[in-house]
């Protein structure tokens, strides 16, 4: 292998925090995902670039300190906890602040290399007060923070092609014009109070490849042009897929590795780095679920 550039990817076993099966969020993807990556030689064995865990100074800069504080402690109220959708654990927490310093991580990466994946990431529920939808920190929005708290970065654009609005990353930059939030998701899902993004393109129950794929097509190149960012974060969630449980939308597997490459061409055609986040997926089968997650990668690949 030597000479040839592997895609660089993020992953720490303890983004995987060990749930039950049956629990609503499929937490063991976050270790199949891992797993397809070496099988399919994407990574090579002992290769992944390893985060570590977040000090709650860089959470700090994207959340109030008494809930950065609460999770930390593991003493979440719960109503919050409920709001989340699972109870604040020592190993939940944990994964919460390594999958932040991974997005921050591979934010660096991309910088040096021009594209760079995480194996989580993308939760864009959480907002400045607390989380909620399965999210329990802002990835995102804490590397975008600390980027800029270190001068690497003055603009960033997010594009979030999840299945949900990017409601918590909107809110976190509404006032901040240094962000510009970019969000593709079903109008009829969750969450039902959308907070308004930059620019926020619903769309229509059942849209299938092609109506998704022009919806965003010129979109996201018109947004790259305006924005001139200095780094891209890019939320490839596959719940857009017709088999997701939360989905609502009709995108198949090659509509998926359309959306990427579409995206990820796009920017990197404008020279700019791209950071790529796990987001969302709820099919009830860990393996196919892992599979179509590691389109991203497999996509991004293609880039390096
Ligand atoms: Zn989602």
């Amino acid at each position: 292998m030597k000479g040839v550039m592997l895609l660089p990817i993020v992953h720490n076993p303890r983004y995987n925090a060990e749930f039950p099966s049956d629990h609503r969020f499929p937490m063991g993807k976050f270790k199949r995902v891992a797993e397809v990556l070496v099988e399919e030689g994407l990574v090579g064995p002992g290769t992944f670039h390893v985060p570590g865990e977040a000090p709650a100074a860089w959470i700090a800069l994207a959340h109030d300190r008494a809930y950065v504080d609460q999770v930390l402690g593991c003493e979440v109220p719960t109503k919050i906890a409920r709001e989340i959708g699972f109870a604040m654990t020592p190993p939940v927490a944990l994964r919460a602040r390594c999958a932040s310093a991974g997005t921050l991580l591979t934010a660096q990466l991309a910088m040096e290399h021009g594209i760079a994946c995480n194996t989580a990431g993308g939760s864009h529920h959480a907002r400045f007060e607390q989380g909620a939808g399965f999210c329990v920190f802002n990835d995102v929005a804490i590397a975008i923070r600390v980027l800029m708290a270190d001068g690497a970065v003055e603009r960033a654009l997010v594009i979030d092609c999840d299945v949900h609005q990017g409601d918590g990353t909107a809110a976190i930059f509404a006032n901040d014009p240094s962000v510009f939030t970019l969000s593709f998701h079903a109008e009829k899902n969750y969450p039902v109070r959308k907070v308004p993004s930059s620019l926020d393109v619903p769309l229509f129950d059942d849209c299938d490849d092609e109506h998704y794929l022009d919806a965003i097509r010129d979109v996201v190149r018109t947004t790259i042009h305006n924005v001139r960012p200095d780094i891209v974060f890019y939320n490839a969630g596959v719940d857009p897929h017709r088999d997701d449980r939360l989905g609502r939308l009709a995108l198949s597997d090659e509509g998926l590795i359309e959306r990427d490459r579409f995206v990820i061409d796009a920017v990197r055609e404008a020279g700019i780095p791209l950071a790529g986040v796990l987001g969302g997926g709820y099919e009830r089968d860990i393996d196919r679920l892992a599979r179509r997650h590691a389109t991203l990668h497999r996509v991004a690949a293609e880039f390096v």
